[in-house]
């Protein structure tokens, strides 16, 4: 899809704020100027300033005294930008032997100066990869991606199955445990019966893991929904 405007004209900033706004979309939450504000470390007025560039570039719908919402263009936008970020990230991962952990300081810099073109070879050089290394879904050119409404693992009725994307860092011993344990990003989880309210059985792949509910609360899945 080529109708909209590539990234390339959107300055850092206004990116800043679509991205914001978009994931709060996404968790199906609002923000206002003030919490921008807060957030942005700046004061209301330059938020209030920004908002009415992008509502008269068609990106966001903004009235005084309303949260600000994207419209479809601006969605659009937003999507295309993470789908650059997910892809850059992955790439460095897979072909630089990037660190997961290292990756996104590097394309925060990287992602401002790619091409269109680029990111779509390295989609192809990937294999039109779903996930990114973090477990965040890449959206696919045409801004779909697997189902983006993440939920955790404990909250997965037991007989149900979801799809691993990603453990919280609250706990980064558990989240090497499970990786060890060959959990990834795409890895099938089905939930079993345990008999106990406080633990979860999990068939995780080939393996059945045991565990507490605490944990289960630190892991995102995607609902089995499709
Ligand atoms: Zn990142």
């Amino acid at each position: 899809m080529n109708e909209t405007s590539t990234s390339s004209s959107v300055s850092p900033s206004a990116e800043e704020y679509l991205l914001t706004l978009f994931r709060k979309e996404v968790g199906n939450e609002q923000i206002g100027t003030s919490k921008l504000a807060e957030l942005f470390d700046v004061k209301a007025p330059s938020v209030t300033g920004m908002l009415r560039r992008l509502h008269k570039r068609g990106w966001v719908t903004y009235k005084r005294y309303r949260p600000p919402e994207l419209t479809d263009l601006g969605r659009s936008i937003a999507t295309k930008l993470i789908r650059r970020h997910r892809l850059l990230e992955t790439y460095l991962v897979s072909h630089l032997e990037f660190d997961p952990d290292e990756v996104h300081d590097e394309v925060e810099i990287l992602e401002h100066a790619v091409s269109d073109t680029l990111i779509d070879r390295i989609d192809e050089k990937l294999g039109h990869p779903a996930f990114d290394p973090h477990g965040e879904p890449i959206p696919d050119e045409n801004g779909h991606s697997p189902n983006m409404n993440l939920i955790t693992l404990s909250t997965v009725a037991e007989e149900s199955s979801a799809v691993f994307s990603r453990m919280d860092n609250r706990d980064l011993g558990m989240k090497k445990h499970l990786t060890s344990l060959g959990l990834q990003p795409g890895t099938n989880l089905t939930r079993m019966s345990s008999g106990q309210a406080d633990q979860l059985l999990v068939k995780a792949g080939e393996r059945l893991l045991k565990m507490p509910e605490k944990i289960a609360q630190l892991i995102w899945v995607w609902p089995d929904t499709y």
